[in-house]
């Protein structure tokens, strides 16, 4: 058996195709175009090629993207400013703060200050508590874009068992809350692993989908689950480079020892990456809607 592959690419090209419909619709039925500012802090090579992304698909869909890119000594107070500015500016209905930022500035208090109704990341508190409650909000991209690669790819999740190796703020935490959700795409029993789990591999072994994301590069071996899992690779870590010059990327699954037992798999590159930013497209239209009383 080999593993039928999830792809990324064809799932996000599909959703880009109808989101441009939609933005376009927008445009001409209400005048409106959605509007995103992406900021960045510093100089980050990875940072600035993510930023880079978002911008170029953006401008792909028709939507309105302004780059704000600071020096990496700016300080937190002038950040919150330009924040606060962005809040306030009727044009942009999507506020971006690429992560991580350099260490002297307080993520959550800049996180934080943004108007929930314009954090298309999802990360506010307002809209964690929201998805938390299983009331509509902005989810985060990447668990967003996981969601709707298994149900677009047919996998169902109802009375599954799903186990998630992570717990950051940003995959592991929102993905295994998705998961357990009271609702189509949900209804999933969960389990989280993280560093202090006393036997991990017990665990995966017994996943019908095992969603990883540690960042630690083939992590998980064919011989760690079991035949037939449903794999979502959320791990991308540069194993090498090529003699190109392009990164090396590997996920956190050992593709090459599992794909002959997974029913399903998504590859690094070309798996969830894709999804994420055009969930954060997705979350910008929806953000633009609402802002405009528009269902
Ligand atoms: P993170 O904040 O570093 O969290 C990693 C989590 O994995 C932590 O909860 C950690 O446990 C756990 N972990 C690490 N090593 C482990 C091990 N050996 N056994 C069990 N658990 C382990 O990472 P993240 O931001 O969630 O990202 C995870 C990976 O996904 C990274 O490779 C990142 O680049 C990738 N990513 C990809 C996308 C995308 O769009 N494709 C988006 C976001 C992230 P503790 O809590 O105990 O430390």
């Amino acid at each position: 058996m080999s593993a039928r592959i999830i792809s990324g690419i064809e799932t996000a090209k599909a959703i880009r195709e109808e989101l441009t419909v939609e933005v376009a619709n927008l445009k001409q039925k209400h005048g409106l175009t959605p509007g995103l500012v992406t900021i960045l802090v510093g100089q980050d090579p990875a940072s600035e090629s993510y930023v880079a992304a978002k911008n170029k698909t953006a401008h792909a869909l028709g939507i309105h993207s302004e780059q704000v890119t600071l020096a990496a000594d700016t300080s937190e107070a002038e950040l919150l400013k330009i924040v606060d500015t962005y809040n306030r500016n009727p044009a942009i209905h999507g506020i971006l703060v690429q992560l991580p930022l350099p260490r002297h500035i307080n993520e959550a208090r800049v996180l934080f200050a943004i108007d929930p109704a314009k954090d298309v990341d999802g990360f506010h508190p307002v809209n964690v508590g929201k998805m938390m409650l299983g009331e509509p909000c902005f989810l985060p991209c990447t668990p967003h874009g996981i969601l709707e690669l298994l149900q677009r790819s047919g996998i169902e999740t109802s009375g599954a068992e799903v186990v998630v190796v992570g717990r950051s703020n940003i995959v592991g935490k929102p993905i295994a809350n998705l998961m357990l959700q009271k609702r189509a795409g949900g209804n999933a029993t969960v389990t989280v692993c993280h560093t202090r789990s006393r036997d991990m591999h017990f665990h995966t072994r017994r996943a019908d989908i095992l969603i990883v994301a540690a960042g630690v590069a083939k992590m998980i071996k064919g011989d760690q689950v079991k035949d037939g899992v449903v794999i979502i690779d959320v791990g991308v870590n540069r194993i090498g480079q090529a003699a190109s010059g392009k990164a090396i990327l590997a996920g956190d699954v050992d593709f090459d020892t599992v794909v002959g037992k997974a029913a399903a798999i998504t590859p690094v590159p070309g798996g969830v990456g894709p999804m994420t930013i055009t969930m954060l497209m997705k979350n910008t239209l929806q953000a633009a809607k609402q802002a405009a009383g528009i269902d």
